[in-house]
């Protein structure tokens, strides 16, 4: 039993390696959303990012011809301002996103940056000017500073730290036994929804990308924690270009606009207090929201007291 046993752990071990190395693959693709769909026209140009200033003109899109996701949406990002894009599940917000790094090509109207259409410029120049923040960061099995570092590789150990206490993620790593060098990961510290988005911002903070986009998390975090996020989020979006996909009303208050996107329409756009003095639908969430998230705090005050 013995000679067959350790053949046996060894093709275990194997099977483990290569599924671990598919994994990886798999989440690089994730990353990098790598689509077959859409390629380069003949001739592409690199995109040239003058103030950074977004604009969707009269998009239309579906994934599937039966059913029209965005009907004719039209808004600006101006140069450094903030947009926030909120509304019901499934309205078409992260399709915004997609559609701003041309994951897929749009069905009608154009997507353009500094006036250039996304379609016309190469998808290279496109994605390395735009920085994300997404929902669910993927890590690499790799170590933290590794991680950091995916933002920008040739970064010195300064910058990735300096980026990382702009994100204040800092603090928590240094406590890591390894520090920057804790390995991360499936195989190695689990880190927390929070943590991960702080590393996402540290590896943004390092791009430095003229463009952001923040996939806010659904997830709820403590309210410690979301402050935390808030303040680096607020700092790396400062001076750029940014769109907010906000699950959470909480962090679109400050935005320049809020565009509230409605069976693929745009159904009310403004500033937060604008909305709510309209009393429609924004201020029909913002109230929900509110109620849901005080009843949390309630509930989280009567379990510390028990
Ligand atoms: P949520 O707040 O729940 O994240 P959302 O407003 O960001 O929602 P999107 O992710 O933009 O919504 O999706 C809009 C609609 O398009 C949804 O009904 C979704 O089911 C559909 N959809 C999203 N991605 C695809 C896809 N790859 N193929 C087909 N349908 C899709």
């Amino acid at each position: 039993l013995m000679q067959l046993s350790v053949p046996l752990n060894f093709i275990g071990f194997i099977y483990r390696e290569i599924r671990q190395g598919l994994t990886d693959i798999e989440q690089m693709f994730d990353l990098l959303d790598v689509r077959q769909e859409v390629v380069d026209e003949p001739g592409a140009k690199p995109l040239q990012v003058t103030t950074g200033r977004v604009e969707f003109r009269d998009v239309h899109f579906d994934y599937d011809p039966n059913r029209q996701i965005l009907k004719g949406v039209s808004f600006e990002v101006p140069a450094g301002k903030t947009v926030a894009i909120v509304g019901p599940s499934g309205a078409g917000k992260s399709t915004i996103s997609r559609l701003l790094f041309r994951f897929y090509d749009v069905q009608q109207g154009a997507v353009l940056i500094d006036g250039q259409d996304v379609r016309e410029v190469t998808q290279e120049s496109l994605r390395s000017a735009i920085g994300m923040v997404p929902q669910d960061t993927v890590l690499f099995n790799d170590t933290i500073a590794y991680n950091i570092r995916y933002g920008r590789p040739g970064a010195s150990d300064e910058d990735v730290q300096r980026a990382a206490k702009l994100a204040q993620i800092d603090s928590f790593i240094e406590r890591l036994p390894d520090g920057y060098r804790s390995m991360v990961g499936e195989r190695g510290l689990k880190l927390s929804g929070g943590e991960k988005q702080r590393v996402a911002i540290a590896r943004t903070i390092l791009k430095a990308p003229p463009i952001l986009v923040l996939d806010e998390a659904t997830s709820a975090l403590d309210s410690q924690t979301e402050q935390e996020i808030q303040a680096a989020l607020d700092l790396v979006s400062k001076g750029r270009t940014t769109i907010v996909i906000a699950h959470r009303l909480s962090t679109v208050i400050s935005a320049d606009e809020i565009i509230v996107l409605k069976d693929g329409e745009i159904a009310e756009r403004g500033t937060h207090p604008a909305l709510l003095r309209k009393k429609g639908l924004y201020a029909s969430m913002w109230d929900r929201q509110r109620e849901a998230s005080e009843a949390e705090e309630r509930l989280r005050i009567a379990r510390e007291s028990d």
